[in-house]
C-alpha cells in the first residue's frame, strides 16, 4: 500500500505546522511519498513566499534593492531549521541563490526556490530522501508535461525509498526550471501519486474536504463526504473553489482515489473523490451533493419559427460566436428558440458585432439579449434516480420570490441549472441548500 501526500502552503507555514504534517505521516506507513509547498501564511496579514519570491524578482528587474525581501525569505526558513533543531544546509542554499540573483536568474527558477528549500527542510525533518522535481517533472518545448518520461524517472528516482518532492515546478529539455500555474503544487502531487501507481492521492490543505456551499454564502455548510470527479468537474466549472481541473486528471486516468483532508483536523475524513461509488458504500441520503455557481452571464435567445427542423442553422449560430472566440457554456433550447448562455466579461465588447450577424446569417423573427444573470447548478449523482427533483427546486425558488431565467439540465442528469437575476444570486444558493441538503 503507498499513499502519496500533498501538503499545501499553510501546512508548511512554520514549525507549528510541520510537527503536525510528521505526526500525519508517521501515523500511517502507507504515507511513504510527500510533496511540499512553499511556506504559506502563517496568520491573515503573513505573506506566502512564493510571492515574496515573485517581489524579489520584480526587484530585480526594476534594479530595486532586493535585500529586505530576501531577508525575510531567509528568517522564515531559518527559523523553521531552528526551531526544529535541523541539520541540513539551506544556509549555503540561499546564499547560492543570491549569488545567481546577482547573474541574472530567470524568474521560474526563482519562484520555484520556495517549494525546493520547504521540501530540503521536511525531509530533514522526517528523515526522507529528497527529491528535486528538476530530476523527475519533464516539460516538452512547447510546454506539456511529457508524462511517460517523468514517470519514469520518478520510478527510478524514489525507488521504493521514502521521499520528499518539491512542488510546482520540472524542468525544460535544455535544463532550465520551468514552473506549473499557480497552485501548482496539487499537479505535482497527482503526477507523482499516478508515476508511482499510488493507492490514493492525499491532498492536505486547511479545510475539512470540499464544502456543499460557498461558506461566504450559507453559514457553515456541511463538507462533501463523497464526490465523484465527474460531479467535481461540474461543480468547479459552476464556480466553486476547489482543486484545479488539471490536478484531477492524472489521477483519474489510473482510477487513483483522491482523498482532500485537513492539517490541522487530521482525524476528519474529509472529501473522497472517486470515478465511482459502489451502491453499498453510498450512505448518503441526499440527492444533492453540492452547489456552486458564479455571476455575471448574458443570455442570447434566439426565435425563429422552424428552427428545430432546420437543418445546420444552430451550427450556423454557433459559429458565429465561435468566430468571436466567445466560448458558450450552455445551450438550452425550445421548439422555436435557442438560447446561448455565456459570461457577459467574454461578449461585451463584440456584442453588437455578433448581434449583427445573426440577424444577416440567421434571420431570426427575434433575438433577445439578457444580461446580469447569475447561473447556479445543483450537482448531484443521484439526482437521475428521483423524480421530480427539477419540479422541487423550481417550486422552492418560487416559493421565495426568485424568478428563473433559464434551465438547463444535462443529459446525464447530473446537474440542474438554474439562471436568474444577479440580485439573486446568494439567495438561490441559500434557498437550495436549505431545501435540500439541511
Ligand atoms: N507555491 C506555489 C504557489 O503559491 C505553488 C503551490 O503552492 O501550489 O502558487
Amino acid at each position: 500500500m503507498l499513499k502519496v501526500l500533498k501538503f499545501g502552503g499553510s501546512s508548511m507555514a512554520d514549525a507549528i505546522q510541520y510537527k503536525k504534517v510528521k505526526e500525519i505521516v508517521e501515523s500511517d506507513p502507507a504515507r511513504r511519498v510527500v510533496v511540499v509547498s512553499a511556506a504559506g501564511k502563517r496568520y491573515k496579514e503573513d505573506h506566502k513566499l512564493t510571492d515574496l519570491l515573485y517581489l524579489c524578482h520584480a526587484h530585480l528587474r526594476y534594479g530595486v534593492s532586493v535585500e529586505s525581501v530576501f531577508g525575510m525569505i531567509r528568517d522564515r526558513y531559518l527559523e523553521i531549521k531552528k526551531d526544529l533543531d535541523l541539520k541540513v544546509d539551506i544556509e549555503t542554499e540561499l546564499d547560492q541563490i543570491r549569488k545567481k540573483m546577482d547573474k541574472g536568474i530567470s524568474e521560474e527558477e526563482l519562484v520555484s526556490r520556495g517549494e525546493y528549500l520547504s521540501a530540503m527542510l521536511m525531509a530533514d525533518y522526517l528523515g526522507f530522501d529528497f527529491v528535486d522535481a528538476a530530476q523527475w517533472l519533464k516539460f516538452r518545448y512547447d510546454g506539456s508535461i511529457d508524462r511517460k518520461a517523468s514517470y519514469e524517472a520518478l520510478k527510478q528516482a524514489v525507488d521504493g525509498r521514502k521521499a520528499v518532492i518539491p512542488g510546482f515546478y520540472g524542468i525544460m529539455p535544455d535544463g532550465r526550471i520551468k514552473t506549473l500555474s499557480r497552485g501548482g503544487s496539487d499537479i505535482t502531487g497527482a503526477l507523482a501519486a499516478a508515476a508511482l501507481d499510488a493507492d490514493v492521492y492525499e491532498n492536505w490543505t486547511d479545510v475539512s474536504g470540499i464544502l456543499m456551499a460557498d461558506p461566504r454564502i450559507v453559514e457553515d455548510p456541511q463538507p462533501i463526504e463523497r464526490v465523484t470527479y465527474n460531479e467535481l468537474r461540474e461543480l468547479s466549472h459552476a464556480g466553486a473553489q476547489v482543486l484545479h481541473e488539471e490536478t484531477i486528471y492524472p489521477v483519474r486516468d489510473k482510477n487513483i482515489p483522491l482523498n482532500i483532508r485537513n492539517t490541522n483536523e487530521p482525524d476528519h475524513p474529509g472529501t473522497m473523490v472517486m470515478e465511482s461509488f459502489d451502491d453499498a458504500e453510498e450512505t448518503e441520503h441526499r440527492f444533492i451533493t453540492g452547489i456552486a455557481g458564479k455571476k455575471d452571464y448574458s443570455i442570447v435567445t434566439i426565435t425563429k419559427n422552424g428552427l428545430s427542423n432546420a437543418v445546420g442553422e444552430l451550427r450556423q449560430i454557433l459559429e458565429i460566436f465561435e468566430d468571436h472566440n466567445v466560448s458558450i457554456e450552455y445551450v438550452p433550447s425550445g421548439l422555436d428558440s435557442v438560447s446561448l448562455v455565456m459570461e457577459s466579461a467574454q461578449v461585451t465588447a463584440c456584442l453588437y458585432s455578433i448581434l449583427g450577424e445573426l440577424q444577416k446569417k440567421i434571420k431570426p423573427n427575434d433575438i433577445k439579449v439578457t444580461d446580469k444573470i447569475a447561473i447556479v447548478a445543483a450537482v448531484g449523482r443521484k439526482m437521475a434516480s428521483r423524480a421530480g427533483v427539477s419540479g422541487k427546486i423550481f417550486a422552492r425558488l418560487g416559493e421565495h420570490g426568485i424568478s428563473i431565467r433559464m434551465i438547463s439540465q444535462g443529459p446525464e442528469e447530473l446537474n440542474i441549472i438554474v439562471g436568474v437575476d444577479n440580485k439573486n444570486y446568494a439567495n438561490t444558493i441559500r434557498v437550495l441548500y436549505n431545501s435540500f441538503v439541511k
